[in-house]
């Protein structure tokens, strides 16, 4: 079984590109130093945006390479949903320890290019070095029509808080390596929602994000919340929705005179989104109303980037 230190750099490189959809028209690049793409059209400006996916963090060593590139391509995409982006171009540094078997990383490779042109957006470069822990840093381009992005920024109190799905159980259903991302969504939300973020880090603590982004305060209807069949099954799913993570569905405000608009606007071919709790004043802070009534203040717990002890599996 060969390994990618077995051949060499520039064989490495033509295998992984020979892995990927046949490459857009109008481009030029693999094996050169840069690549080089179309510029966007008038009237629409881009988004940027890098996210790794490392070994032990965000995957085991023994998942099939399928999810695993998958997942590399489907995180970033994701945060260009949240966005209101179209997806263009991708780029990949790979880096590679010595014990990662050569047909692994093809694989992987693979679904991460496909899991990219399923949702517009073309691999178009990259890099590969050396390194004691695999791990895929992917850099994400798209665009979308000037002053329409989505922000975490414009939320007001007033504005619904809604999400376009069931939350919770992430990691023991396998969820956060199959999502799909919301692109679909995050393009009819554009002009019609005040604030949206992609949920990563649990629903409290990405909450408290787009609050403090905003400048606003709010209140979580635990009643309302959906859960996924793997919340349910873990006995708490409350406490499973509000803080397991990796759930990449997208968590939006509306202010509530929009909100007739969105509904008769909304896609058909998009999932359904629900209503899940209220945008407040600053002052008034982060709350959880209880299925039976009653407020609690909403803790966080969550999914710490930069805290997280175990690794997902
Ligand atoms: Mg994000």
């Amino acid at each position: 079984m060969p390994f990618p230190s077995d051949v060499p750099e520039a064989e490495l490189i033509a295998r992984l590109r020979a892995c990927l959809p046949p490459a857009p028209p109008g481009f030029a690049g693999h094996g050169d130093d840069c690549a080089r793409v179309a510029a966007p059209v008038p009237g629409r400006e881009l988004l940027l945006k890098s996210d790794p996916l490392v070994e032990g963090v965000h995957f085991l060593a023994d998942q099939q390479p399928e999810r695993v590139g998958r997942k590399a391509a489907a995180r970033v995409l994701s945060d260009l949903a949240a966005a209101g982006g179209d997806p263009r171009w991708i780029l990949v540094n790979l880096q590679i320890p010595g014990t990662c078997p050569l047909d692994w990383l093809e694989a992987a490779y693979a679904a991460l290019g496909d899991c990219a042109a399923r949702h517009g957006a073309a691999v178009v470069g990259g890099d590969v070095g050396c390194a004691t822990r695999l791990a895929f840093h992917v850099f994400g381009v798209g665009d979308v029509p000037v002053g329409q992005g989505l922000t975490r920024r414009g939320a007001r109190a007033g504005d619904r808080l809604c999400v376009t799905g069931p939350l919770g159980g992430s990691l023991r259903s396998g969820h956060h390596l199959d999502f799909t991302p919301r692109l679909a969504e995050g393009r009819a939300l554009r002009g019609l929602a005040s604030a949206c973020l992609d949920l990563s880090d649990g629903l409290a603590r990405d909450l408290r994000q787009l609050c403090t982004a905003s400048s606003v305060g709010a209140r979580v209807w635990a009643g309302r919340l959906p859960f996924t069949a793997a919340a349910r099954a873990g006995g708490d799913p409350l406490s499973s929705a509000l803080r397991d993570g990796e759930d990449y569905e997208l968590l939006f405000t509306v202010p509530t005179d929009r909100l007739k608009a969105l509904r008769a606007a909304w896609p058909s071919e998009c999932v359904p989104w629900v209503e899940i709790g209220e945008m407040l004043p600053a002052a008034a802070g982060l709350w959880l109303r209880g299925p039976g009534g009653g407020d609690q203040p909403l803790s966080e717990g969550g999914n710490d980037a930069l805290a997280r002890g175990a690794p997902c599996g």
